[in-house]
C-alpha cells in the first residue's frame, strides 16, 4: 500500500509542479511570490539531492554548507511557506552528515537545535514528529545527553499520539529503562575502510527485532532464517573469496531499512544482498525468486514489496516516506543489478539441486523495495523460498539447507565478481 501511495503522489506533485508553474506563465502580477519560492525550494532540494547521490562521504565539505545555508536562508526568508519545516529537517541531516564525515561535536549540536526548532516552530508540521524523534536519537547516540533524548521521546509521547512516530517513541523510552539502546553502537565496531584488492559485500539479513517478517513452518521467523543465512555466508565470503564482509546486523535487533542501504553507501560496497523467506498467502507457492530494484514491476511482486517495505512502521525518522524517500533516484545500477541477480539465481539452484530435488526457480524479478532504495551499487534482494509452503518450510528448518543457501549466494557473488571486477 505505501510504496504505491507514495509514487501516486510523487506523480501528483509533479503534476501540480506543472499546473502551478503553468499559472505563473498566465497570471502577470502580485501571486509571484509563492511559485518563485516553490522553484528556489525545488532548486535547493535538487542540489541537496545531487550531493547526497555524488558525494555520500561529504568530501565536497563546502558545497554541502553551501547548500545548508541556502536551506537556512529561505527558511528565514520564507517562515510561513510550507516548505519550511522541510527545509530545516534537510539542513538537520546536512549538518549531522558533515558532523559524521569531519567531526566537530558542534555541528551534531547545531542539527539538534535545528530539529528543536522545527517542533517549536511547526508543531503540526507532517515533520515534527519525526524531527523530536531524531533529535532523540541525536542526544541519546551522539551528544550522549540521556535526559535531552528522554525529553524528546517524552513530548511526542505526550503530543503525538497518532502518529507514526508514536511507537518508536515509546520504544525508545524502553530501551533507555533497560540500557539495550547501548547496543545499537554496534555499528561503530566495524572500521568503515575498504581494505585495498579486496571486494568489499554488504549483506543485509532482512527485519530482525520486533519486526519478525514472515512466519513460517512451525512458527519459524523469517528475521531469523535470514541472520542464519546471512552468518553462514560471511564465513564463506571470508575464508574462500577473501572478502571484506559487513553485515546490517548480526543480532536479532531492528534496523531501519534506510540506513541499510546507508551503511552499504558509507563502506562503498561494492555489492549489497539482502536476505529474505517468502511467504503466499495460502501457503500453497514454493521457490527462490530474486530482485532488483525497479519501480514497475508486476501486481504480485508489489504485493510481495508492500510486504516487505511494511517493516517501514517501525521505523525512525523515515515514517514520512514519501517526503524523506524523495531521495529515491534514478538507479544507475538496474543493468548490473540485473546480471547479479540473474547469477544468484541460477548459482543458488545449481548449488542445491543436486541434493533437494525438486526445488522450484521463479525468476529474477522487478520490484520496488525501499532496501534497495538508494544503494549506490549493483544490489539484490534474494527471497530464499517459501517460510509457509511445506516442503520449503520444512528445507529451510534445516540447518545444512541454510548452510547450502549461502554457498550457492557466494557462488553467484564470486562469478558475478570474476566477470565484472570489485
Ligand atoms: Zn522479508
Amino acid at each position: 500500500m505505501i510504496s504505491i501511495r507514495r509514487f501516486v503522489i510523487v506523480d501528483l506533485d509533479m503534476r501540480l509542479l506543472f499546473l502551478v508553474s503553468l499559472l505563473f506563465f498566465l497570471v502577470p502580477t502580485s501571486t509571484h511570490a509563492a511559485p518563485q519560492e516553490k522553484r528556489a525550494y525545488e532548486e535547493l532540494r535538487a542540489k541537496y539531492l545531487t550531493l547526497r547521490n555524488t558525494d555520500n562521504g561529504v568530501q565536497r565539505l563546502d558545497e554541502w554548507a553551501s547548500v545548508a545555508n541556502g536551506m537556512l536562508g529561505h527558511v528565514s526568508r520564507h517562515p510561513q511557506s510550507e516548505n519550511a519545516a522541510s527545509l530545516l529537517f534537510d539542513a538537520s541531516i546536512v549538518y549531522e552528515k558533515i558532523y559524521q564525515a569531519h567531526g566537530g561535536k558542534e555541528r551534531a549540536l547545531r542539527a539538534a537545535t535545528l530539529l528543536d526548532r522545527l517542533a517549536r516552530d511547526y508543531p503540526g508540521h507532517m515533520l515534527a514528529d519525526d524531527a523530536l524523534v531524531r533529535r532523540g536519537d541525536l542526544s541519546l547516540y551522539v551528544l550522549e545527553d540521556v535526559d535531552a533524548a528522554k525529553r524528546s521521546y517524552q513530548e511526542v509521547i505526550g503530543a503525538y499520539k497518532e502518529t507514526d512516530m508514536y511507537p518508536i517513541a515509546q520504544l525508545r523510552l524502553s530501551e533507555l529503562k533497560s540500557g539495550s539502546y547501548l547496543l545499537k553502537e554496534q555499528h561503530a565496531e566495524q572500521p568503515r575502510v575498504k581494505r585495498e584488492g579486496a571486494p568489499l559485500i554488504v549483506i543485509d539479513p532482512g527485519h530482525g527485532g520486533e519486526d519478525f517478517g514472515a512466519v513460517g513452518h512451525a512458527g519459524m521467523m523469517e528475521k531469523d532464517v535470514a541472520l542464519s543465512v546471512a552468518l553462514e555466508l560471511e564465513k564463506i565470503l571470508v575464508a574462500q573469496h577473501g572478502a571484506t564482509v559487513r553485515l546490517t546486523r548480526r543480532k536479532d535487533v531492528f534496523v531501519p531499512l534506510m540506513e541499510r542501504t546507508q551503511m552499504a553507501n558509507d563502506y562503498e560496497a561494492d555489492l549489497f544482498v539482502s536476505l529474505h523467506a517468502n511467504a503466499s498467502p495460502k501457503g500453497n507457492l514454493s521457490g527462490l525468486e530474486v530482485y532488483y530494484l525497479d519501480n514497475q514491476g508486476d501486481r504480485s511482486s508489489k504485493a510481495l514489496a508492500e510486504r516487505e517495505n511494511s517493516s517501514v512502521r517501525f521505523e525512525g525518522p523515515q515514517g514520512d516516506l514519501q517526503y524523506i524517500l524523495s531521495d529515491l533516484i534514478q538507479n544507475a545500477k538496474v543493468e548490473e543489478s540485473i546480471t547479479f541477480a540473474n547469477q544468484l539465481h541460477s548459482s543458488v539452484l545449481s548449488t542445491l539441486s543436486p541434493k533437494w530435488k525438486g526445488l522450484k526457480g521463479l525468476g529474477v524479478k522487478r520490484a520496488p523495495f525501499y532496501v534497495l532504495v538508494g544503494a549506490h551499487m549493483p544490489c539484490a534482494l534474494v527471497e530464499m523460498f517459501f517460510m509457509n509452503h511445506k516442503s520449503d518450510g520444512k528445507l529451510l528448518a534445516d540447518a545444512l539447507f541454510r548452510k547450502q543457501i549461502a554457498q550457492g549466494i557466494a557462488q553467484g557473488i564470486g562469478a558475478y565478481l570474476q566477470e565484472h571486477g570489485a
